[in-house]
């Protein structure tokens, strides 16, 4: 949804002064530079490249990496300001992209990268003039992780890799993929994984499902590596999906990201930060379509009243104000203790499941309040209630989101 008008300030004692001042110069970037053309884009199917430029200019690629690398060096909290923020541009395809680039394909290569691969893949991509990708799901597997059927196989001092993978946001345009892979059919192992869950108990079929992974770091201008297809989509037009086939593709040794047989786990860790990225902005993304919803209440009159007087409406837009505060702080405390140095699976998993039903729920409601304006594609709340359907599923279903929080509570 589009806004350049001045909304309520948002406030919470998990941000300090300096994360206020980060929110102003964000604010003022996406208003400025983004949003002007999010229709432009959303209607085009595109957008152009240098918009991560831009965004790694200002620093916002790498809020919370170290500054050795490029990164301002801020908490997990710089880097949640912004994605407050990114709703402001209007279009939930830019902030996604981006949103893959910072928090989802370069994590696992500060955390488990060498020295050679922070400097390869990692800095360029906080400055923006290289596009990642994050290469997990399978036509076989998108839930189920861990039926992953593309292969690495160590042959001398390269990996050859094979396989297929499908929805990877940035696919087409990326430089370079932070793909997971098969190295080892072999090993059995009913440990308990990352999430707290055993392999087995979410798949009977697979009990080693958690070892025989890896991560690598691969060019896509590699021979063997091809953009199948551009996916077309409901919603977040101007994002690129694509389709991806991967044919002996030759590696050097070093692509290999981290330990060979941890990629699962490494997966899984950096789908924690995926998960909260995604719940913050649909916290955002719902509280600007209740604003717009709030509005439109207090101008359309019907029956020689504003809409809004109706009691009908008013205790809607109070119980929407009431579940979009309630999803904002689940995702406040869960990354105030990601800030601590917690692990909090389980209230990740919360805010995910929590703010993708909320965003879902406010803009099927704000769609209402708009009635048949809302219909109409230059009206943006149409765009909105499409592109928040996709934390519902994207990165981990609602369902899976709940088998997490029982798992981890014990059930
Ligand atoms: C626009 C878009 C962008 C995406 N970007 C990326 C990307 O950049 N990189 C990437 O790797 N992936 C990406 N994805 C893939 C996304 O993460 C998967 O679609 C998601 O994980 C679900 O997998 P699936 O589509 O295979 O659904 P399935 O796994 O087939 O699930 C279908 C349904 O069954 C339910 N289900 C499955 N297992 C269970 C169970 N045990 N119990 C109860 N219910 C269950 C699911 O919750 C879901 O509702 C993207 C997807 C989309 C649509």
């Amino acid at each position: 949804m589009t806004t350049t008008e001045a909304a309520p300030e948002i406030r919470s004692s998990i941000f300090s002064p300096e994360h206020e001042v980060l929110r102003a110069s964000a604010r003022a970037f996406i208003e400025r530079e983004l949003a002007p053309h999010a229709d432009e884009w959303e209607e085009a199917g595109d957008f152009p490249d240098w918009v991560f430029e831009r965004a790694g200019a200002q620093g916002f690629l790498g809020l919370s990496y170290p500054e050795e690398y490029g990164g301002q060096g801020g908490d997990y909290l710089s880097s949640l300001v912004l994605k407050e923020e990114m709703a402001r541009c209007g279009s939930g395809s830019v902030g996604m992209a981006l949103a893959v680039q910072s928090d989802m394909a370069t994590p696992p290569i500060l955390k488990y990268g060498t020295e050679e691969q922070k400097q390869r893949y990692l800095v360029p991509a906080i400055k923006g003039t290289r596009i990642a990708c994050l290469a997990i799901t399978e036509p076989e597997a998108g839930s189920d992780v861990a039926n992953v059927q593309t292969t690495a196989v160590r042959d001398g001092s390269e990996w050859v890799i094979n396989g297929r993978k499908i929805f990877i946001t940035n696919g087409c345009r990326a430089h370079f993929c932070t793909l997971v892979a098969r190295t080892d059919r072999g090993s059995i192992d009913d440990a308990v994984g990352p999430e707290g869950v055993k392999a087995s108990s979410i798949n009977p079929r697979k009990p080693s499902g958690y070892q025989g992974f890896s991560l690598f770091l691969v060019d896509t201008d590699t021979p063997g590596w091809q953009v199948a297809k551009r996916l077309k989509k409901l919603g977040m037009h101007a994002s690129d999906t694509a389709e991806i086939v991967i044919e002996d593709c030759r590696v050097p040794a070093n692509a290999l990201l981290g330990e060979e047989g941890k990629g699962f786990y490494q997966i899984m860790w950096e789908l924690q930060g995926e998960r909260l990225a995604g719940a913050a902005g649909s916290v955002s993304g719902a509280q600007l379509m209740f604003d717009r919803a709030l509005e439109y209440a207090k101008e359309r009159h019907a029956f020689g009243k504003p809409i809004g007087a109706n009691q009908a409406i008013s205790h809607r837009l109070a119980e929407m104000a009431t579940e979009i505060e309630a999803a904002r702080q689940l995702v406040y405390d869960a990354a105030w203790r990601l800030t601590k140095g917690e692990y909090p699976v389980k209230e990740i998993s919360m805010a995910k499941l929590y703010g993708g039903l909320v965003a879902c729920r406010v803009a099927n409601h704000a769609m209402q309040v708009f009635g048949g304006a809302s219909y109409l594609m230059d009206v943006p709340i149409q765009r909105a209630w499409r592109d928040a359907r996709l934390i519902r599923i994207g990165g981990g279903a609602d369902e899976i989101m709940r088998e997490i929080i029982a798992k981890t509570s014990g059930l």
